[in-house]
């Protein structure tokens, strides 16, 4: 294997081999840009390294021969006492992870080479800050020196000089904090700073591989889900410097607006200043359009620069430069992150320019960013009313509306969202240390650091709501509180509210308002209309794609009619599951109560008559809801005790009746009914088709219903598409002997009102012997619907209602999933089932149709999965089938 290449030798689509920075870097190389030359070793060598403790034996040769190589082109030797080349060693794993890596500048710099470099650049003091830099960085980060120390020497240089800023040191200053510098490496680390540039640099790429397993990193990989096994590919790179005058500097760009996808402009800038400045947020910077009155030439080959990009890339993207003495380099390019809104825009307007086809803006875009568009927004005509008040406008960095109470530190947001809080997290700045509270947190609020900084671009990420550099508030976090500039002081635990659509920052709690996404799927506004907003024209247009080329049809979970017609106006193609227990609720739950409390056959029959009118008036309305599209009603599931009261509750209550001697005879009776029917694993216990194995009329009460509201629903000429579906099936036996008696019913029906009913049914698949003897059943089935809900639940022995709160945090924590499979369909284990059943059953019946209707049916990754494993529909809540829509289009694109 070869484990370095040179910036030549890479190109864009390397990204598992050379990591997001180095792959770019190549291509930049290769399109000719201006990019400082270098190599870049693989992710290959860093995997040997972590797995082996020791780099790869191949490695020091391959470098030494990519480092011999710059040096003949840069015509300099690394180090070199009277010219140093210097390099920069930098980690660019294959997905970014900002802040979270190793850097390291000015490897080369020592004792030798250090007036070398003064001399070359014309600039004494340059040279000594340079030194000074490389030995706070690397003592820092390769030689795990409390970074602290150095800050103090620095501040203490200051201070004896009397002066605030950094620039006021001067060379002689600067040279004897390197001194100091050199102090503290060797009290803290027991030897000298290395003086040899070889072994500075071998450190230093040693450090960037150990930085894969930092803490930090970890977690932020598991919130990213990035796999854990990837490693870091190493960037070695000549340096450029940005600090060498006021006709030097760093910024970054993007091609276009990451917030509305609009062309123009979008940058920050800092003159005469080093790289990792600007990111850090720790100066403020100019706007990028204000670098054309600096140095006109840089910025006019910037623009082309960009155009060259964005038409290379196809897409938008984000950059870092440098230039120096008047020298424009570039350090770094990727395609950027933009907001939810900005992906859709800028994915029709690539489409319009020709860049992109239909098929590719779809895969530009995601359903998490869609559901993240339907989120509500901030009322603004609300500011100054019910005690709000506009406190103060930051930088729109990471849309959506966020309320919650003020903390000023990360400990206190994770402690305060764990009971339940919402908080908002309010810092100076923020850096990796501060992610675990940007996670617990509703939103962040900084004030200092632009569309860049560190908070902006990990919020953006998380699709958080982030403002940042919001300059008129105060941030005061040692005594946890900020100031706003009439005087407002906002203490911790006072509510705020942030917008990060617009930037400002309210007091008090704002009224939201629905999003102009749902606006539109709810049929409020049209995408077609003159004004209509520039999203919804977007989303209007992608959705248009999706639909077209999906194959996975889109219903919803839904048991009542305004749930049914909103699921219709969302884009839903019928009802994929009814859970008629949920019309068994309220005012009805003393009819079930006589159901199960029933006696003799004459009661029980009484108690179902009762019911059964009432069923019937749930599914006319729900056919008509879905006139013509296909319903699917499922008979009871749940265990009776759901319906009855609490075991603890009731015998309080029959203790307290007899104290006090008062008539009890129903409490009683109904207290043996919740013994009788007590059980110690009621998931597993009398449920779906065994109740109606054992209740006898229950099923054929709800089939009669059925088929008399589909009755009713004909002969008022509409068209009803009933399909009947029974619940937990373990073995075919049990689906036969409901079918049986369901088909006499509905015959009965039929005849009786002169009608053909056309019903169809089918069952759920969600037990395993159901989906290991998926092609026995599938014979009295005329459809299968996967339940994963109950298929995860015991396909793992996971009980679904208890293990959220018990164990998976320590499960997500050690990594033993990225995400719980309640969530996103396990594909191996209960997927593996899914896709054999799928194909069993089509053994057997060819025409069966396949659904899911679990919560994975709205979940992108799992749509992704059913598609492939061949299913005709997903079936999910209403306000996800937007998503579910166009997650189906994108997996068929
Ligand atoms: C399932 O088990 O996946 C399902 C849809 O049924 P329920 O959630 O009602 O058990
Ligand atoms: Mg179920």
């Amino acid at each position: 294997t070869k484990f370095v290449y040179d910036f030549t030798e890479g190109n864009k689509d390397l990204k598992d081999l050379l990591g997001g920075k180095g792959a770019n870097l190549a291509e930049m190389t290769n399109l000719g840009l201006p990019v400082p030359p270098g190599f870049t070793i693989t992710t290959e060598a860093c995997k040997v390294y972590l797995e082996s403790g020791s780099e790869p034996a191949a490695l020091r040769a391959e470098v030494s021969e990519h480092l011999t190589a710059l040096e003949r082109k840069m015509g300099k030797k690394l180090g070199q006492a009277d010219d140093p080349l210097l390099v920069s060693v930098r980690s660019g794993a294959k997905f970014s992870m900002p802040g979270m890596m190793d850097t390291v500048l000015n490897i080369g710099l020592s004792d030798a080479s250090v007036s070398g470099l003064a001399a070359q650049a014309g600039d004494e003091r340059f040279a000594w800050d340079s030194y000074r830099r490389l030995i706070q960085m690397f003592g820092k980060t390769v030689l795990d020196v409390d970074g602290d120390l150095f800050e103090e020497a620095l501040e203490d240089a200051k201070q004896a000089k009397g002066v605030t800023v950094d620039i006021d040191l001067d060379a002689v200053d600067l040279r004897a904090l390197v001194g100091r510098f050199k102090d503290i490496v060797a009290k803290e680390t027991g030897r000298e700073f290395p003086q040899d540039p070889r072994e500075q640099m071998d450190l230093a790429v040693r450090a960037v591989f150990d930085s894969w397993n930092t803490d930090r990193a970890k977690l932020y990989r598991r919130q990213e889900r990035i796999p854990g096994d990837l490693g870091t590919a190493v960037n070695v790179c000549s340096m450029v410097f940005g600090n060498l005058g006021p006709d030097s500097g760093t910024g970054v760009a993007f091609t276009r607006d990451p917030a509305s996808g609009h062309q123009g402009v979008y940058g920050d800038y800092l003159q005469n200043a080093q790289g990792e400045d600007v990111v850090a947020g720790i100066r403020n910077t100019i706007p990028l359009a204000d670098l054309e009155a600096i140095d006109k030439a840089s910025y006019g080959e910037l623009m082309q620069i960009m155009e060259t990009l964005e038409t290379h890339y196809k897409d938008l993207c984000d950059i870092e430069f440098t230039i120096e003495r008047g020298k424009l380099w570039m350090l770094q390019t990727r395609v950027g992150k933009r907001t939810a809104g900005a992906a859709f825009r800028i994915a029709t307007q690539l489409v319009d320019q020709g860049l992109i086809d239909e098929a590719e803006a779809l895969q530009r875009v995601n359903g998490a960013q869609l559901a993240q568009l339907m989120f509500p927004r901030f009322d603004e005509s609300a500011d100054g009313k019910g005690g709000t008040a506009t406190i103060g406008r930051g930088i729109a960095a990471s849309p959506g509306a966020a309320v919650g109470r003020a903390v000023f530190d990360s400990y206190t947001a994770v402690k305060w969202s764990r009971s339940g809080e919402k908080v908002i997290l309010i810092r100076r700045e923020t850096n990796p240390d501060d992610l675990n509270g940007m996670i617990a947190a509703e939103g962040i609020l900084t004030s200092r650091g632009g569309k860049t900084s560190h908070a902006a671009v990990v919020a953006r990420g998380m699709g958080k709501t982030c403002v940042c550099g919001a300059e008129e508030l105060e941030v005061d976090t040692k005594s946890r509180r900020m100031t706003t500039q009439d005087g407002t002081v906002i203490e911790e635990g006072d509510t705020v509210s942030i917008d990060g659509s617009t930037g400002k920052v309210y007091a008090g709690e704002v009224p939201v308002v629905p999003s102009p996404v749902v606006e539109y799927f709810e049929g409020r506004m049209h995408a077609g209309a003159e004004d209509a907003d520039e999203l919804v024209k977007a989303v209007h247009r992608i959705m248009a794609y999706a639909d077209r080329v999906r194959r996975l049809r889109v219903r919803a979970n839904a048991d009542n009619a305004e749930d049914a017609a909103r699921a219709r106006r969302f884009g839903a193609q019928g009802i994929g599951l009814c859970r008629t227990e949920h019309m068994f609720l309220g005012e009805r739950r003393e009819m079930v109560e006589r159901l199960i409390l029933a006696h003799t056959d004459a009661d029980r029959d009484a108690a179902l008559a009762e019911l059964l009118p009432l069923q019937q008036a749930d599914f006319t309305e729900l056919f008509e809801a879905m006139d013509g599209l296909p319903v699917t009603v499922r008979l009871l599931d749940p265990p009776l005790h759901e319906f009855l009261p609490d075991i603890t509750d009731l015998s309080v209550r029959v203790a307290l009746a007899e104290a006090r001697h008062e008539k009890h005879e129903n409490d009683l009776r109904l207290l043996q009914a919740v013994h009788k029917l007590h059980e110690q694993n009621p998931m597993l216990g009398l449920r779906g088709v065994r109740l109606g194995l054992v209740i006898p009329g229950l099923f054929a009460m709800q089939v009669r219903a059925i088929a008399e509201a589909a009755a009713e629903r004909k002969n008022a000429k509409g068209d009803p598409r009933a399909e009947i579906m029974i619940p937990l099936v373990g073995t075919v036996q049990e689906l036969e002997i409901v079918r049986e008696e369901a088909e006499q019913v509905i015959a009965e029906v039929e005849q009786a009102r002169g009608v053909s009913l056309k019903l169809t049914l089918g069952t759920m698949i969600e037990l395993p012997r159901a989906a290991l003897t998926a092609g026995q059943i599938a014979e009295s089935a005329d459809f299968f619907s996967f339940g994963t809900n109950d298929l995860t639940q015991t396909v793992w022995g996971f009980s679904r209602d208890d293990v959220e709160a018990s164990f998976f945090t320590a499960y997500l924590e050690k990594g033993i999933f990225g995400v719980s499979p309640f969530e996103t369909i396990d594909k191996d284990g209960v997927g593996s089932l899914v896709r054999s059943a799928a194909a069993a059953g089509r053994v057997t019946r060819p025409d069966l149709k396949l659904g899911v209707c679990g919560e994975h049916g709205g979940d992108p990754e799992s749509v992704h999965f059913f598609h492939e494993v061949g299913l005709d529909y997903v079936s999910c809540s209403p306000f996800r089938i937007p998503v579910a829509r166009l997650e189906a289009g994108r997996a068929a694109a």
